[in-house]
């Protein structure tokens, strides 16, 4: 029976690692939930999967009515409280898994103490290896711990992988490119004069995927296809030339490895990320996670493009900012937090989330060799430039 914390339960992925985990009660139990905000949800998992610790990241909204609710669902549970619970759980010896399902870079420091305490690691949480990746893979390499990526494209790419490729790495394992697929959201054919009148409803409208807010806006964006090439470079240890993005509308191959002799190896699928959150969990056996087969003869078509950057400039700034190393990433990551944020709320347009990240990326100085406080003040300062960028625009 292994024991798993799910950090970030409340949310799309956390819910979907639930779904997985309640279909396999012989294998999974269930230590750890955080939640933030959605308290009503939270308090139902608690009631159906009766954990030991439940972590309340949003004090404010931990009221006293709230508390009584809580203790009467689970009265063994152990409430706490604060990002510092995250830590202390993420690390603690009877926790065997690790969901790292948390949005955003309030996940960052969870996930880096369940990699330095060698947990078996689920990392959804892509933006702390785009914060932090030299920090984050060394953790992982110093405690031994296991990485499993549980964004759907490195679950694909992990999968096309040979299995000894940390071993052996690119060149001895005969390989040409990593080839990341995305759909390109929701935009993708909209003429280009259109984009600036978006609004937050139709940017979270993904064609093929349903997602958490931010992550759907970053998928119209393209910003989640240069984040993830930035994490696919810390986790598989590639350069910016050893992999390609390509679209591809459907969402049916998942990512891809190209062969020296020709061959290329890809990952398909339903887009349910149960299936990759699955294989994560069950890694290296699989499980069922209650996601139909694919059914070829109901896919029509799968189609490839090429990324256009003039539509997807985000993605052009992701690429820039992995090649420029330091903490560009961070700056980046940042940026984009506030202004996705700002976009959500209705403060800017769409089309200005690129130029908040383009202005911070040009106008912070790139810093080297940041240790964790270093890079967490630096984000800070991302985003204090990002908001008041903001408000001269
Ligand atoms: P959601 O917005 O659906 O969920 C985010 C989770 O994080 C919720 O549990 C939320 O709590 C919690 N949370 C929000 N803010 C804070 C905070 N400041 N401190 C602590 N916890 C917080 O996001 P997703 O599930 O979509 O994404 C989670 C991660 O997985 C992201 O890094 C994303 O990039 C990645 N990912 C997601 C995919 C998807 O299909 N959804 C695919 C690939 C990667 P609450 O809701 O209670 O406020
Ligand atoms: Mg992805």
């Amino acid at each position: 029976m292994q024991q798993v914390a799910v950090l970030g339960a409340t949310g799309s992925i956390g819910k979907n690692t639930l779904d997985v985990i309640a279909r396999h009660p012989e294998r999974y139990q269930v230590f750890a939930l955080s939640g933030h905000q959605n308290l009503a949800l939270l308090l139902e998992q608690v009631t159906q999967f009766q954990p030991q610790v439940v972590i309340i990241t949003s004090e404010k909204h931990f009221t006293r009515e709230w508390q009584a609710r809580f203790e009467q669902a689970a009265p063994q549970c152990d409430i706490q409280l604060g990002e510092q619970a995250l830590v202390e759980v993420a690390k603690a010896p009877s926790v065997d898994i690790v969901m790292a399902a948390i949005v955003g870079a309030a996940g960052l420091k969870s996930t880096l103490a369940a990699a330095a305490a060698g947990k078996k690691l689920l990392l959804a949480n892509k933006e702390s290896l785009v914060i932090a990746g030299e920090l984050m893979m060394n953790a992982v390499a110093d405690s031994g711990a296991t990485l499993l990526p549980i964004d759907s494209e490195h679950n694909a790419i992990f999968q096309c992988l040979p299995s000894d490729y940390a071993q052996q790495g690119f060149n001895a394992s005969g390989i040409q490119r990593v080839l990341l697929t995305g759909s390109g959201g929701p935009f993708r054919e909209w003429p280009l004069s259109e984009l600036a009148a978006v609004t937050p409803q139709q940017a979270c409208a993904h064609p093929n995927w349903e997602m958490g807010q931010k992550i759907s806006v970053d998928s119209a964006t393209m910003m989640n296809k240069g984040l993830e090439v930035i994490e696919a470079c810390h986790l598989f240890a590639l350069s910016s030339e050893q992999l390609e993005v390509v679209i591809h509308p459907q969402s049916i191959i998942h990512s891809m490895v190209s062969y020296v002799d020709g061959s290329v190896i890809a990952q398909m699928g339903q887009p349910d990320m149960r299936t990759p959150i699955a294989y994560g969990l069950s890694w290296p056996e699989r499980i069922d996670a209650g996601v139909e087969a694919l059914d070829f003869s109901q896919i029509a078509q799968l189609t490839f493009e090429q990324p256009d950057y003039q539509r997807y400039p985000c993605l052009q700034l992701a690429f820039a900012a992995f090649r420029a190393q330091g903490s560009a990433a961070t700056v980046l990551n940042a940026a984009n937090e506030v202004a996705v944020a700002a976009f959500l709320a209705a403060g800017i347009k769409f089309t200005d989330i690129a130029k908040v990240n383009e202005a911070a990326l040009n106008s912070l100085e790139n810093q080297f060799g940041l240790d964790i406080d270093g890079l967490i003040q630096q984000d800070h300062r991302a985003r204090e430039f990002a908001r008041d960028f903001i408000k001269h625009l």
